[in-house]
């Protein structure tokens, strides 16, 4: 049976909530084949992160070869980077391997608090992953570290968007998620800017969402889709999961990814 294919790159979670494993969730639950780099595990659950340590250089290049140099990649998401050097790997390889589709969620702090990219690896992240991205898509806090000023309104979002856009993606997905009201999106393309409006959900079980909805979109990329379409119907997705939220643990519960 032939599937199309996702690859995430980033960090591992231990409660299965975010990271790889929501990744590799999203990508099962929309029929696409998951592939994983992991660049780093954290110690995690629902209530915070305990502990990261970062892979090497060896075996994270090792994970990028066996993947490209054996199966076609339909499209790759990349998350947690935590460091300069992994940003730096993962750049140089997706240099030589070109995949069609990069949709790149610049993840920098947990829900909780906790780095998750080092603040010094910022200038790595703009400078040699930016321009190899298909979408860039940056929540409000992670567009503020990225243009350097808040992005705290709708008309912040816009002009973000096409600041980010500037430095190279093909399109900046500034995520609204965290304004007062509904729950809007902006999308930038270098000419256009489209609006995506979505359902605020009230509820405390939203780890993983960042990471869920990015491989939401490659996983429709990899199928076909335009990038508007893909956003579409992975907001769609991305509503239902958080709709169906688990109560597991005693902090924030995982988003419920179902078929
Ligand atoms: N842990 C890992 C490994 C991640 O990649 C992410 C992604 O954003 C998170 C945690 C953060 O999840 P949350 O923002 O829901 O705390």
């Amino acid at each position: 049976m032939e599937m199309k294919t996702a690859l995430t790159i980033a960090g591992s979670d231990s409660s299965g909530g975010a990271g790889i494993q929501a990744d590799l969730k999203t990508f099962s639950a929309l029929g696409v084949y998951g592939m994983s780099v992991i660049t780093a595990v954290t110690a995690q659950n629902t209530q915070g992160v305990f502990g990261v340590e970062e892979l090497s250089e060896k075996i994270i290049t090792g994970q990028l070869d066996a993947v490209f140099q054996d199966i076609p990649v339909d499209s790759v998401k990349i998350g947690m980077l935590s460091n300069a050097e992994i940003i730096q790997i993962i750049a140089r390889k997706l240099r030589v391997y070109q995949p069609h589709h990069v949709v790149l969620d610049p993840v920098m702090v947990s829900k909780s608090g906790y780095d998750l990219l080092r603040p010094e690896a910022k200038a790595a992240l703009i400078e040699h992953l930016l321009p190899l991205a298909t979408v860039l898509t940056p929540n409000l806090k992670e567009a503020s570290v990225l243009v350097g000023h808040p992005v705290e309104t709708l008309s912040d979002m816009k002009e973000a968007a096409k600041a980010l856009a500037e430095k190279g993606p093909q399109a900046v997905l500034v995520k609204g998620g965290h304004l007062q009201g509904e729950a809007i999106d902006i999308l930038y393309d270098g000419e256009k800017w489209r609006t995506f409006e979505g359902k605020r959900i009230a509820t405390k079980n939203t780890h993983g969402t960042g990471c869920t909805l990015s491989s939401a979109i490659a996983a429709f990329l990899a199928k076909g889709h335009s990038l508007e379409e893909a956003i579409q119907r992975a907001k769609q997705y991305i509503q239902g999961a958080i709709a169906h939220a688990l109560e597991l643990g005693h902090g924030a519960g995982p988003t419920h990814h179902f078929h």
